[in-house]
């Protein structure tokens, strides 16, 4: 083991011990790196193309389409839409420095205890800017006066479940098949990052607390706060995304439905120690649930592919 990085690790886990978020990884570390291994796999079987865009879409054309989904999940979300869209909340880049930079949300409590949202969004101009739109809208959804654990740990579900949601709204409207499925990859994509680092990140903790060595080194705050950011992040991403693919197929199939993903929604505002789960979860996630939920991900891309001709 790297001296180095196994005295980060020790460090910030001793730095981090009572804190909820590491509290998490430590409950959850085996189911996390068993189903991480199995997402992966899953994933990995899935004919990830990787194609160019076929179509120029303007800010215009991307905040409509944007618009009418945000709609039709539920036209009480127009209203801050479209207040987001005239009052500047909407942070639009048109000439983004680099075509990797990415959507956030930033957000800032005011004294009154309103919350300012900043959603940036740099266009790519292309049919994935409607997907940003659509994730970073979803974000400010479930922020209220403070960011709570569950909404730390599972905001991103619900933002990735609406990417899937969208995915067939746009494909019912006959947007390009290749456009649309790109999106898609390009989500499926970044979830293989996150389950290999997550699964790679838990073993190597897991070998260092089986192999404890007492005359280890300090590291800097600055180090600790880093790795540990990252780390939460891995697992964050990892966890919201498990969510996501399972409610997707569950809601595809009839087992749940957009009113339940609703309540959990709303309840991330709230919760502090993981009741949003209950909400949704009678179960807990197993292998088969992940292996039908990837299944039928990869039967809902070929399909798409196999209508383009
Ligand atoms: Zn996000």
């Amino acid at each position: 083991m790297d001296k180095d990085y196994y005295e980060l690790v020790l460090n910030t886990f001793i730095e981090y011990y009572d804190t909820p978020h590491l509290e998490f990884i430590r409950n959850n570390i085996f189911i996390l790196k068993e189903l991480s291994a199995v997402l992966y796999e899953e994933i990995s079987d899935i004919d990830l193309k990787d194609e160019e865009y076929t179509e120029y879409y303007s800010f215009y054309d991307s905040t409509s389409l944007a618009r009418d989904f945000i709609g039709y999940i539920n036209p009480k979300y127009l209203e801050s839409y479209d207040k987001f869209i005239v009052n500047g909340t909407f942070d639009i880049i048109s000439e983004p420095e680099s075509i990797e930079e990415e959507g956030y949300v930033d957000s800032e409590i005011l004294d009154d205890g309103q919350i300012r949202n900043s959603i940036r969004i740099p266009l790519k101009h292309n049919l994935d800017d409607v997907y940003t739109i659509v994730h970073e809208f979803f974000h400010t959804t479930n922020i209220e006066s403070f960011d709570t654990f569950d909404r730390d740990l599972l905001t991103e579900s619900v933002s990735i479940f609406y990417e899937f949601i969208l995915h067939d709204y746009l494909s019912d409207k006959n947007v390009n098949h290749i456009d649309n499925n790109n999106s898609i990859n390009f989500r499926l994509n970044q979830i293989l990052d996150d389950c290999y680092c997550v699964n790679y990140e838990l073993d190597y903790i897991y070998d260092v607390f089986n192999d404890i060595d007492l005359n280890y080194g300090e590291k800097s705050q600055d180090e600790m706060d880093e790795y540990f950011e990252e780390l939460f992040s891995d697992v964050k991403y990892f966890v919201s995304s498990l969510i996501a693919i399972v409610k997707y197929y569950e809601y595809k199939n009839g087992y749940i439905n957009i009113g339940q993903i609703e309540r959990f929604n709303e309840s991330l505002k709230y919760s502090d120690n993981l009741n949003s789960l209950e909400f949704i979860f009678n179960r807990n996630i197993s292998e088969e649930d992940i292996k039908a939920s990837c299944d039928y991900i990869k039967q809902v891309l070929s399909k798409e592919f196999g209508m383009k001709k």
